[in-house]
């Protein structure tokens, strides 16, 4: 299952001290009309929410750091779910006591954070419910 795009604009910006990552990054998409894309961000963060998912119990387990800590690592990808952009994302978050990571969600709070979003140009990409996973994947 492969599709292929073009490289569109390559949009490049922070965002500001205090602002929840995620709703940050997806008001970027929305803004850009950014429909299909990856996104990449580095920074730092005074708290984060992020998840891991249970296979078994096919629900995500959540996880809340109240913990000034780097961003080592966020990648992502920007589809449509019903009808709108959105980011699915993993970050890899560290301090000098550890590291942690999973996939992101709302309820993360930035200190400071650079982000890359690169547009692709085609058919985008739609995420549907699938019942083997639980998982809302993309439809090709
Ligand atoms: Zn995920």
């Amino acid at each position: 299952m492969v599709s292929s795009y073009g490289i569109g604009q390559f949009h490049i910006g922070r965002l500001k001290k205090g602002e929840d990552l995620l709703r940050g990054l997806t008001e970027v998409v929305e803004k850009k009309n950014v429909r299909m894309g990856v996104l990449f961000a580095i920074g730092a963060l005074s708290s984060c929410t992020f998840a891991y998912y249970d296979q078994v119990k096919k629900e995500y387990r959540e996880r809340f750091l109240e913990k000034r800590v780097e961003i080592l690592s966020l990648i992502g990808n920007v589809s449509l779910r019903e009808g709108k952009p959105f980011i699915h994302a993993h970050i890899l978050i560290g301090d000098e006591s550890g590291i942690w990571g999973g996939h992101l969600l709302e309820g993360s709070k930035v200190f400071a954070l650079e982000y890359h979003i690169v547009e692709l140009v085609g058919s985008p990409l739609v995420r549907v419910f699938d019942p083997e996973t639980g998982l809302f994947l993309w439809n090709f």
